[in-house]
């Protein structure tokens, strides 16, 4: 049967440049990976890795959308081999469930990529039912970016300043808000819990 995987970690992690080694990977066997990401990241379209390669997006995913159905429909036109997610984090715990449903109903591996918590180091829902359900939970490791120790947590900066409290997305639009992830203990300096 199909396993549905989590591989989380931290902000510049390197998980878009690995969803997109993934698709490719699927593609070198004469195999084929759709990518669905969730439309809150509205940055760019496509997924954008920092190394600069990049690769089209097959669904977007609004807050009430059904992956399950939509999964379902793309497969009937166009058959493929398996499900890439990018930034699960932002989907609803109910579209998490859908990914994992079709796991089992379709025989369809689910490789979800995303974040664990939001920069006051609380869960996001997306990331916390994916924990739940995932038969194979993998963490890509990066280091803080103030000392290169592991970093299990990310922050937010605004204008320099590091963001104790406020919205849980804010996307980084490139000029005012920047993500960064820390260590524990720098974490605890700079946030707090
Ligand atoms: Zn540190």
């Amino acid at each position: 049967m199909a396993k549905f995987f989590f591989r989380y970690g931290s902000m510049n992690s390197g998980k878009s440049t690995m969803l997109i080694q993934v698709a490719h990977n699927y593609s070198e066997t004469g195999q084929r990976a759709i990518i669905v990401k969730p439309s809150v990241d509205t940055k760019q379209e496509g997924i954008h890795s920092r190394v600069g390669i990049s690769k089209p997006v097959d669904i977007y995913a609004s807050e009430n959308d059904d992956l399950y159905k939509e999964i379902k429909t793309l497969y009937k036109k166009d058959k493929f081999d398996a499900v890439l997610v990018d930034e699960v984090q932002f989907l609803q715990p109910k579209q998490v469930e859908q990914l994992y449903r079709l796991t089992v109903d379709m025989n369809l591996p689910v490789i979800a990529y995303g974040l664990r918590t939001d920069f006051m180091g609380m869960a996001f829902p997306g990331a916390s039912r994916a924990f739940d359900l995932a038969n194979m939970i993998e963490e890509i490791r990066t280091k803080c970016t103030l000392c290169s120790k592991k970093a299990d947590h990310n922050s937010r900066r605004k204008n320099g300043e590091f963001e104790k409290s406020g919205e849980q997305v804010v996307i980084d639009d490139g000029t005012q808000v920047e993500y960064v992830p820390l260590c524990s203990k720098h974490f605890l300096q700079k946030v707090g819990l």
